[in-house]
């Protein structure tokens, strides 16, 4: 981290499958510089329009295992019948260059994350919680069913854990309806934006301000 530039921070968006949090991360991602998104390790096969190193590192299952017997994880779970991590490497870097870092996890990763004196205690900055909604059940079945990418059994699977994964949003800090992904993912840059102009996060930059008044012209 060079000198003048703060950590970043953390950014975990959970949301139930097919609400669109891929899309929100993308879009916002457009919106914004300084923010890089994790890519999460599972044992989930590739879907046909996926690719490994972009959406996910595919691993087998002994893979996944050894890396959590070698606490890589930040955090992982079992999600509709697969593993899903954030290793360590994929986010420490990024917060120590002055990235912000966008994870998209489920609700029991992003409530280990958050768990007073958890794991992101490792990464020594701030984690805020976003939960994304979709605009009613309606929309959600339109979703998965209209993204094409799962199977009728695993599209089930998703829709049964919905209502499970939204009874959680009370443990976030905001909460986004996507109803027209544009302005979603606009409410999405600006919680990160305003992250950023916080006073705490701005010292250092303050502080160069305040001294090259101290040192020039009428000023000093
Ligand atoms: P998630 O990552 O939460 O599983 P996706 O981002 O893959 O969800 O979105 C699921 C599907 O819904 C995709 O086909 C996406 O294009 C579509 N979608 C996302 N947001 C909206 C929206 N606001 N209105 C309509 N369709 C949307
Ligand atoms: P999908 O298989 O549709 O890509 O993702 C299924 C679910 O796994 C989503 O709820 C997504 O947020 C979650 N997920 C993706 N990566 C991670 C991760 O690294 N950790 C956890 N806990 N969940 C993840």
């Amino acid at each position: 981290m060079s000198a003048g530039t703060a950590r970043g921070e953390l950014f975990l968006l959970s949301a139930p499958s097919g609400a669109g949090k891929t899309t929100l991360v993308h879009r916002a991602m457009e919106l914004l510089d300084g923010v890089e998104f994790s890519i999460s390790h599972t044992t989930r096969r590739p879907r046909e329009s996926e690719e490994e190193g972009v959406d996910y590192h595919f691993v087998e299952c002994a893979a996944f295992a050894s890396m959590v017997a070698d606490d890589r994880f930040l955090e992982w779970a079992q999600v509709h019948g697969n593993r899903y991590g954030t290793s360590i490497d994929e986010v420490l870097p990024r917060i120590e260059r002055g990235m912000d870092v966008l994870l998209d996890i489920d609700v029991q990763g992003a409530a280990q994350v958050m768990a007073a004196g958890g794991p992101a205690g490792r990464l020594d900055t701030a984690v805020h919680s976003v939960f994304v909604m979709p605009p009613s059940p309606q929309a959600l079945v339109a979703r998965l069913r209209g993204r094409g990418l799962d199977e009728a059994p695993a599209i089930r699977q998703r829709l049964q854990g919905a209502l499970g994964e939204l009874g959680r949003v009370r443990e976030y800090d905001y909460v986004i309806v996507n109803d027209r992904a544009e302005a979603a993912s606009e409410t999405l840059a600006a919680i990160i934006l305003e992250k950023r102009q916080r006073r705490e996060r701005m010292r250092e930059r303050v502080r160069s301000v305040l001294a090259d008044f101290h040192a020039h012209g009428p000023f000093s």
